[in-house]
């Protein structure tokens, strides 16, 4: 099938690849299709907030190093805005306004009483201390204080951040505000208010998506091959859970490369060689590139690692039939375009990775109740929440004739725009 990448400019090549513009489209396609006037448009394509931030940090050899860090604040027309703080070399200002926007979408898809938000700092904690990141998470929360709080904008993990972060950023908010405050992050370690359940939220999430998914395409999970890009916190308990539950997963990537065997990877064996930044595939000779990976012969494809992975080059030579994506916008939109027309089910970002944010909901509630429950309460919940976005999603694509992603954006933007209108905002 033809497609115009050979005539693009740099420019336009450019704006394929940027999340904010993308994502800013489909928000405006799903107001248009639901009957939204401009000016909601013009309310929700940009946070309503967003801080950037300087942090100094003493570094072990006793110099100082000053790292930017970033708030946004999509929209709190529903309530406290929510979502993860990531601490990545690539983070920028208009990736962290964009993932705002998936959270608030997330939010909307799984009806949670929450808008979106988002932080990220410019860092690599791969070459940092243990020392070094406890001193930028405390200066992060230090610097951000002002906008955010248990009734106001609450944070949690995201790509590189992990239970202890989040306890050394509760800390630091709890000694501003001078009293013990677990509602101000989710994701902590269980014996700091954190949920059963959270650290696995995200793979969970995608396991009942592919669940409903493959009922669609009447595969059982037994005899699926499955492929996982990635295998950070999501990509890992993925593996694992679909291991379990009799899936073929043929194969998996770190940043570095892949691994493939058509008779099943040792998944368990990959996980227990897996560092904590979910690198493995240093370890063997005989890798594939994350390219040949994502084209590789498979039932299910996951990408679980980074942003703009299956684009209008490869989105011809994607061997799937099934595309759940548990990373935050690994597919462009002209691939997604192509998956649809090519009859792949696509499970969009903001309905697949949207157990994370539930979880990290129970575990809010559960520190402001001061009650916490079991995990199979959690996971009893989780499963309702989930198998409820995901047909709502389902059924307003095949009733309003519009792919995956288009009517979980439909789904996700009602609530928010309803709320501002309510509130006299719009
Ligand atoms: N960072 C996760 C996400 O992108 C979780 C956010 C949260 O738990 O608030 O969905």
């Amino acid at each position: 099938m033809a497609n115009d990448k050979a005539s693009d400019t740099p420019n336009e090549k450019q704006d394929k690849l940027d999340v904010l513009k993308s994502t800013q489209t489909v928000v405006k396609k799903a107001l248009d299709k639901l009957g939204y006037p401009d000016e909601v448009f013009d309310l929700l394509k940009e946070p309503v907030r967003m801080m950037t931030v300087r942090i100094p940090v003493r570094m072990d050899d006793d110099s100082i190093k000053i790292f930017t860090g970033y708030r946004a604040q999509h929209n709190d027309a529903v309530g406290p805005t929510k979502g993860g703080v990531r601490f990545h070399p690539h983070v920028s200002e208009k990736e962290v306004k964009a993932l705002s926007i998936w959270m608030s979408l997330k939010a909307g898809i799984v009806d949670l009483p929450y808008g979106g938000g988002k932080g990220g700092i410019i860092c690599d904690p791969r070459e940092m201390s243990f020392r070094e990141l406890e001193g930028l998470s405390r200066g992060y929360v230090r610097a951000i204080s002002q906008i955010v709080g248990p009734t106001k904008d609450i944070p949690a993990p995201d790509v590189f951040t992990n239970p202890q972060i989040m306890a050394w950023m509760m800390d630091e908010y709890s000694r501003i505000d001078e009293f013990n405050n677990p509602g101000f992050i989710t994701g902590k370690p269980i014996v700091l208010g954190g949920s059963h359940g959270r650290e696995s939220a995200t793979a969970k999430g995608v396991t009942i998506c592919i669940d409903e998914a493959i009922k669609k395409k009447g595969i059982t999970l037994k005899d699926a091959s499955v492929v996982i890009q990635g295998f950070g916190n999501a990509g890992s308990f993925l593996a694992k859970f679909l291991h379990d539950s009799g899936a073929k997963v043929v194969g998996i990537s770190d940043a570095y490369g892949g691994l493939y065997d058509p008779d099943g990877l040792d998944i368990d064996y990959l996980l227990d060689r897996r560092d904590s930044f979910g690198t493995v595939t240093k370890l063997f000779n005989n890798t594939i590139t994350n390219e040949e990976l994502l084209e590789l012969d498979c039932d299910i494809l996951v990408p679980a690692a980074v942003a703009n992975q299956i684009t209008e080059e490869n989105a011809h030579s994607i061997n799937a039939s099934i595309v759940v994506e548990a990373a935050n916008g690994p597919t462009t939109l002209e691939a997604t375009k192509i998956l649809s027309e090519r009859g792949i089910l696509l499970v969009p970002d903001v309905l697949a990775s949207a157990g994370g944010v539930t979880v990290s909901y129970f575990e809010w509630v559960q520190n402001n109740q001061g009650y916490y429950w079991s995990e199979e309460e959690i996971e009893e919940k989780l499963h309702k929440v989930m198998v409820k976005g995901f047909n709502q999603v389902y059924q307003t694509a095949e009733t309003r004739r519009v792919d995956m992603r288009l009517a979980s954006y439909m789904v996700g933007v009602r609530k928010m725009a309803e709320a501002a209108r309510f509130r006299g905002w719009i």
